[in-house]
């Protein structure tokens, strides 16, 4: 198990830092880089520096991914993970997570590679992929797999903590998938559903987090050992303070939920980098209580902060670094 050593040396909190490119409106309107990669690992605004395990400015889908790609061997030798990205809307996030077609992001890789390893093991191993996926909306779980239509399915689903500390969400709907084909096609299905739910609730899918889970249950053939590993994907809801004038009251709810949501799991990953000695805060929020088993303990945990580099981004850049710092 040398390979596994050699990772828990490294910490369980790896925080990659990827700025995308400006984009053409941004530079149409004289916005200009605010932010510029010193080195490797560490990312320069305004003469401030912030230090990160990695920097992407923006890297390539396939650079991002080699250095996720040990975390899916971790999660089929039982280990749980958890990756999300963190920013603004508009900053990278989906990009990061989902990409586009021809140019996929971390979660359609994840699932090639989840099912590359479990072939490359099934000599020795009988593995069983399953997923699901939802959304926190508004401290609401909407199942995006369940066959009910949303305004339906609004019906509030519970999290469950089971003695030996396992977390479930009772009553979502898994499916057991046996090829990577399969895997996205339930990922395509739960997205589209995402999309329908926003519109029913009169809202946008950027102020929902997004959780894709993929568990990997393996038994070893010839010890009958089982080894249950479940990686948590989350692409969270845009982290951009809203002006108490431009919003409906509706909107407001929303972004209260929501900063309430993300200023929770900064808690979490805070006391956690601080060695997790006193109290986790998991119970303060529905979004932690979900990621309980998958943030800290064994658990490995990624966190992507999604930055704009355009200059008139400045303050939520400065704010979405200084988030993810406290992970450092
Ligand atoms: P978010 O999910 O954080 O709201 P998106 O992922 O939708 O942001 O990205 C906003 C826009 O920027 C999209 O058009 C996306 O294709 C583009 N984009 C984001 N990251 C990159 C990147 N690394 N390289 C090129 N384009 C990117
Ligand atoms: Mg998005």
């Amino acid at each position: 198990k040398l390979h596994n050593m050699v990772e828990d040396l490294k910490g369980s909190i790896r925080v990659f830092c990827r700025v995308r490119p400006l984009s053409k409106k941004e530079t149409g309107q004289g916005d200009s880089s605010i932010c510029e990669a010193v080195d490797q690992m560490t990312v320069k605004v305004k003469e401030e520096q912030f230090l990160f395990d990695a920097v992407f400015t923006p890297g390539t889908q396939d650079e991002v991914f080699e250095d996720c790609r040990d975390l899916v061997q971790s999660a089929a030798d039982g280990y749980n993970v958890t990756m999300f990205a963190y920013g603004q809307t508009g900053a990278g996030k989906t990009f990061t997570m989902y990409g586009t077609k021809g140019n996929e992001g971390t979660a359609p890789r994840t699932i090639q590679e989840i099912f590359r390893v479990t072939a490359q093991g099934s000599d020795r191993f009988s593995y069983t992929v399953s997923g699901s996926m939802l959304e926190l909306y508004c401290n609401n779980i909407v199942d995006l797999l369940s066959k009910a239509n949303p305004s339906q399915s609004k019906a509030k689903l519970n999290i469950r903590q089971e003695k030996n500390g396992n977390v479930s969400v009772e009553g979502l709907v898994e499916e057991e998938c046996s090829t990577a084909d399969e895997l996205m096609a339930l990922l395509e299905r739960g997205n589209e559903q995402r999309t329908v739910a926003a519109t029913a609730m009169n809202s946008e899918s950027s102020r929902s987090h997004l959780v894709l889970i993929i568990k990997i249950i393996s038994v070893n053939k010839e010890t009958k050992e089982v080894l249950k590993g479940k990686m948590l994907m989350c692409d969270l809801a845009g982290s951009e303070r809203l002006k108490k004038s431009e919003v409906t009251e509706h909107q407001q709810t929303e972004a209260i939920a929501i900063n309430k949501s993300l200023t929770a799991l900064g808690d979490v990953i805070e006391a956690l980098t601080k060695g997790g000695k006193g109290v986790v805060p998991y119970r303060n929020h529905k979004l932690t209580m979900l990621m309980q088993d998958s943030l800290g303990g064994t658990a490995k945990t990624l966190m992507f902060v999604n930055c704009s580099p355009a200059s008139s981004n400045l303050d939520e850049t400065f704010m979405s670094l200084k988030y993810a710092q406290r992970a450092k």
